[in-house]
């Protein structure tokens, strides 16, 4: 058993003895009561992650979007209540850029703390080049300081609710969910999915990183749980439904790492696609080429041209439907490839410029300005 899965183990002998009496009196309560007192979830759709207010006399905020959510995450902290300056801290699960992107709006505007775990938050505030996996996803990201490093077992109260920091390091390395034992309630970040599981990142994340995502959801099939907010997707109320079908999949890529490889490589793909509104058709193969991603697979997994590899993922993306040919009216002489699942655009006209390929690279961590004073 691994130090992650031990003291989580040990944490929840700890937690069923102590809070047997206190579990056994929740079910008597009215689960909606129980499970909204104090979480209130902002389900956003792609390019964003969902945000979780945690209430209390200290609310903090779990995960603020992507970077053009900055608007709709303030609104819906007034509409809960909570004035942004109001926040006592922001905690990431993990650090993509669909869970990060609003740090540098809450950090710079309103000095919030941000808090993150201890494998990923010496790296973000050192500025190294690859966190938030940023440029080989090639997804722009602001620049935040963590300012609170999060451990295994942490415990983090907002003064009516105490979250139990778990470590469960497979979507990436950092990745934390957090867990209320009086409600038995889990924000999983990316961890658990409704209808999707994680996709995994070998090249960053190390080859076990698929028996890590089974191991963490064996761990987390212990916990008691009712309720689970996840990064993408409703509230779900059916863990233990969940947990099993996710380690179905993943256990059914052990012997195809093809096909652990195809799922992040369209989940990376079409998120690319979001971010930019589409790609016209005369740029779209070299576009991939280009991508840090597509080079690492062409090499390491489908040991191919990563021209041929292009064209494949091209071919994959419109057989399976998770991309389309679309004409927009400004140019309609030229196709772009759009993905097709629900989306916020992005309305800002200033933060969509960013996402023209040739400007993108300012908002890569490698040219982050340094804001170390801010920790002081
Ligand atoms: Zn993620």
């Amino acid at each position: 058993m691994s130090i992650y899965c031990g003291a989580l183990y040990l944490f929840v002998e700890a937690m069923q003895s102590i809070y047997g009496t206190i579990k056994n009196n929740i079910r008597n309560y009215c689960m909606t009561t129980l499970l909204h007192d104090h979480f209130l979830c902002y389900k956003r759709d792609f390019p964003s992650a969902n945000s979780i207010i945690v209430q209390g006399p200290q609310p903090i905020l779990i995960d603020t979007g992507f970077i053009t959510d900055k608007d709709r995450t303030e609104q819906f902290l007034k509409e809960a209540g909570v004035q942004p300056h109001k926040l006592y801290c922001v905690v990431n699960t993990h650090a993509h850029s669909d869970h990060v992107g609003g740090n540098h709006w809450l950090q710079s505007t309103f000095d919030i703390p941000i808090a993150a775990h201890v494998w990923s938050a010496s790296a973000i505030n050192r500025r190294a080049h690859e966190v938030c996996s940023a440029e080989w996803l090639d997804q722009p990201v602001l620049a935040y300081h963590v300012n609170n490093i999060l451990h295994e077992a942490d415990e983090i109260s907002t003064g009516a609710v105490r979250l139990t920091v778990l470590h469960t390091p497979a979507h990436t390395l950092d990745h934390i969910v957090l867990y209320d034992r009086d409600s038995q309630t889990l924000i999983a970040g990316d961890v658990l999915q409704q209808g999707d599981i994680g996709w995994l990142n070998p090249f960053h994340e190390g080859t076990s990183t698929l028996d890590r995502a089974i191991e963490v959801l064996e761990c987390l099939a212990i916990l008691p749980l009712r309720a689970v907010f996840g990064g993408h997707g409703s509230i779900m109320t059916n863990p233990d439904e969940l947990i099993r079908e996710s380690l179905r999949r993943y256990s059914s890529w052990l012997h195809h790492p093809e096909k652990m490889a195809w799922h992040a490589m369209k989940r990376i793909f079409a998120y690319a696609l979001l971010i930019r509104n589409g790609i016209k058709e005369t740029f779209v193969r070299e576009y991939l080429q280009n991508t840090l991603w597509l080079k690492d697979y062409s090499t390491h997994v489908f040991r191919t041209d990563i021209k041929n590899l292009a064209e494949e993922v091209v071919k994959e993306m419109l057989r399976s439907g998770a991309a389309e040919w679309r004409i927009q009216s400004d140019h309609p002489q030229e196709r772009v490839l759009c993905a097709t699942v629900r989306y916020n655009a992005c309305e800002d006209a200033e933060l969509s410029r960013m996402f023209a390929p040739a400007v993108l690279a300012p908002f890569l961590p490698k040219h982050w300005y340094d804001q170390s004073k801010r920790s002081q």
